[in-house]
């Protein structure tokens, strides 16, 4: 394949290129293919590793001597609070072990803010003229169909490796009191990959915000999802807020959606003590207690803390070969033709491809064509607005190995064709 940018090339040589790359997708077209790299689910091999759940608990009772199949203990069982504290590198005082879904307890944090205010709150947020909070993007969609929902208004502040840009998210929180908060996914982010570097989240932790109240929701879904050798340390964000004077500051959520089961995990909320009282004390209005049961058999299934590690390897050799297909069909394919970019991500779930400036909504239509469902353009962005229209969220998890490097193929392709396309004009 020749690796010039396609930018750098004469008129006859780049209607060339595109009647190549015609040509290549109409044969794509014409196989019928029918690939899904739409959203970040384990694989059902992923969700094997964990079946020794299907046969536990063995016993009811836990080591506390509560018996878990009745009501009670809103805060979850205190075997696998100390666990995932020991994970999380926080106090067990400090986590909450709730039900299935991370995502439902940040909601719920959003409806006790609105409703209530936090700890720290003047008023409810519901009572304040406006709300508006910080988005750091390409980001998670559903933080933000979460957000938009409240009809809080969003701001967004780019990232890069490191994070999201630190100066530019003080200045925002520093001067405008109706910013209330950040979304943040510290480790390996989605889409990007990218690990929030202890000197960022120092600045997030004792930044001045204008609002009393800011929140850091510290959305950790992929704290242990390492691909690599080199596992990523997330930091100890409620530490840091808490040296600077700002314990309520930080609400950290997390789950074991990707590490045993993504519909019966269990999902956790980290914070200061204050914080989990607050959190409970709500919870308490409209629920007597979480599954305990799952939780024990969670307890049981991976023994320790460094059952989870362990755990965790066994997935990571059951992806790393997935994502090393796409990056290797995305550097054989797009490397050199100056038309598109890509993270290498050393954990998480997904690979994030900036392909040509206004294309990627033309490459999605194209690879939908051609059978390839992506994540719809946009969604990576707050109201679905990407203003470059470049990102791609690549998610490799779900397909089979071979699927995987297809689909890739069919992308890539596809994206040739679009920036093709584009610079014909
Ligand atoms: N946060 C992030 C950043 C995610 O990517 C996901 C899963 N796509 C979730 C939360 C959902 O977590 P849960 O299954 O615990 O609700």
């Amino acid at each position: 394949l020749e690796r010039a940018p396609l930018a750098g090339r004469s008129r006859e040589e780049l209607a060339q290129f595109l009647a190549g790359e015609k040509a290549a997708y109409d044969e794509l077209v014409a196989a019928g293919l029918v690939l899904d790299l739409t959203r970040g689910k384990p694989a059902s091999a992923q969700l094997d590793l964990s079946d020794r759940l299907l046969s536990l608990p063995t016993t009811a009772v836990d080591r506390d001597g509560v018996d878990t199949r009745n009501y009670g203990g809103l805060e979850g069982i205190k075997e696998l609070r100390e666990m995932f504290a020991e994970l999380l590198w926080i106090e067990p005082e400090q986590v909450v072990a709730g039900g299935n879904s991370s995502l439902v307890m940040m909601r719920e944090v959003l409806v006790d803010l609105w409703l209530h205010g936090g700890v720290d709150s003047e008023r409810p947020w519901s009572q304040e003229e406006s709300v508006k909070f910080i988005c750091p993007v390409p980001g998670y969609d559903r933080h933000f169909t979460l957000t938009d929902w409240f009809g809080i208004e969003m701001v967004t502040v780019p990232t890069d490796e490191n994070g999201p840009d630190p100066d530019a998210v003080a200045e925002l929180a520093g001067h405008d009191p109706s910013i209330k908060g950040i979304w943040i996914v510290p480790t390996y982010a989605n889409p990007s990959g990218s690990i929030v570097t202890q000197e960022v989240a120092e600045r997030l932790a004792s930044m001045s915000t204008a609002a009393p109240d800011f929140k850091i929701l510290w959305d950790n879904a992929y704290a242990f999802h390492h691909l690599t050798e080199e596992e990523a340390k997330s930091a100890d964000i409620l530490s840091l807020a808490s040296a600077a004077g700002h314990p309520h500051r930080p609400v950290m959520f997390a789950s074991t959606s990707k590490i045993t089961y993504a519909g019966a995990g269990v999902a956790f909320l980290g914070g200061s003590v204050e914080t989990v009282k607050w959190y409970t004390g709500h919870l308490g209005k409209g629920a007597i207690g979480p599954d305990k049961l799952n939780q024990l058999r969670h307890v049981q299934f991976f023994g320790s803390a460094d059952g989870v590690r362990d755990h965790m390897r066994r997935h990571a050799e059951i992806i790393r070969p997935k994502f090393d297909s796409v990056l290797s069909v995305l550097e054989e394919q797009l490397g050199g033709l100056g038309i598109a970019s890509w993270t290498e991500p050393t954990g998480g779930y997904f690979i994030s491809l900036d392909v040509q400036d206004g294309t990627a909504a033309r490459v999605i239509e194209l690879a939908k064509g051609a059978g390839v469902a992506l994540t719809q353009a946009g969604s990576s962005f707050p109201y679905g607005r990407d203003p470059h229209d470049r990102n791609i969220r690549l998610a490799p998890t779900f397909p089979e190995p071979a699927e995987v490097e297809k689909a890739t193929r069919v992308v890539a392709t596809c994206a040739r064709l679009a920036a093709a396309e584009q610079l014909v004009g």
